[in-house]
């Protein structure tokens, strides 16, 4: 059955988002937003589905952020399908689609960073230098223009959940921020919208750095550590032909802190790249 469609109004201004939200909360309603970069896949959807659930309005902005790039070529060739996005969202009947541009959200002048002390040096903070500066310095704003109650993440970037999160408590944002679980292919690669920059060829590999995240967990229940299980994975993953490993860790879900094994909950994190595509995963342990 063809699911309902109601297309959502894109809105492009912050005062006319403004104006939009005012009516909302002036009726008492709930807001959830839904911060993405666009070329929506159904990990971003299940995102907008919990908000559907849990708000009343449901923004989805889409907004790829300059500030969080620390490649030129990355931001590039990042994929920009606004259409087909909103035409995803309608099948599930969002409220707004907020599409601002560089200038709206950084005008001339513009002069803020949202940079924090912890949990921003480690994983993709060591290897991709601002990144989480320029995501905090968005979120903030995203979170502020939209008066959202509620703000859905997904684990797929857990890093980025953590830092949201700590960021909102440290600056009294009155937005609870939700985590949501990764959605994955039915092979166990986890969705992310740069899966579609992979060749066919690469796809076809792509989904051996979930199986080899799912031996080390099993290693580890076993009782094995990370310093016995990574080599075997390292040339699993290149065996697999897979490119540079960023990082495979084993770090505390609370603060990111290094582990060897288990010892308190804990997730297992990995960045590699596959054919010139950075691909990331963690799972829970
Ligand atoms: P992005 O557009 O990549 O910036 O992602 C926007 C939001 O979607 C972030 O909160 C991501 O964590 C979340 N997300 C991306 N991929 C997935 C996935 N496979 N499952 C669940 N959430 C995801």
């Amino acid at each position: 059955m063809t699911p309902p469609v109601s297309p959502a109004p894109i809105i492009r201004k912050l005062d006319d988002l403004r104006a939009l939200t005012k009516t909302w909360k002036a009726k008492g309603e709930t807001i959830g937003i839904v911060p993405t970069m666009g070329a929506l896949h159904d990990g971003h959807l299940s995102l907008a589905r919990m908000a559907r659930a849990a708000t009343d309005r449901v923004i989805v902005t889409i907004f790829i952020n300059p500030k969080q790039f620390n490649n030129p070529d990355d931001l590039k060739n990042y994929p920009r399908t606004e259409h087909e996005d909103a035409r995803k969202l309608a099948s599930i009947g969002v409220d707004a689609i907020y599409v601002p541009d560089g200038a709206q959200m950084y005008p001339d002048g513009f002069s803020t960073t949202v940079s924090l002390d912890a949990l921003t040096d480690v994983l993709c903070g060591a290897h991709r230098l601002g990144h989480f500066d320029g995501v905090a310095t968005v979120v903030a704003k995203l979170l502020l223009q939209t008066s959202a109650d509620q703000a859905f993440f997904g684990e797929k970037d857990y890093q980025q959940l953590l830092i949201v999160r700590r960021m909102a408590v440290d600056l009294d944002i009155c937005a609870t921020i939700v985590g949501c679980p990764t959605v994955r292919e039915i092979d166990g690669l986890a969705l992310s919208s740069r899966n579609l920059l992979l060749s066919d060829r690469a796809r076809v590999k792509a989904p051996a750095l979930s199986e080899v995240m799912q031996q080390i967990t099993k290693g580890l229940a076993a009782g094995e550590t990370m310093k016995t299980l990574t080599p075997a994975a390292l040339t699993q993953l290149d065996n697999a032909g897979f490119g540079d490993v960023d990082y495979l860790e084993l770090r505390a879900a609370a603060d990111l802190s290094l582990l060897e094994s288990p010892t308190e909950p804990a997730r297992l994190f990995a960045a590699v790249w596959l054919a010139g595509v950075r691909l990331i995963d963690n799972i829970a342990i």
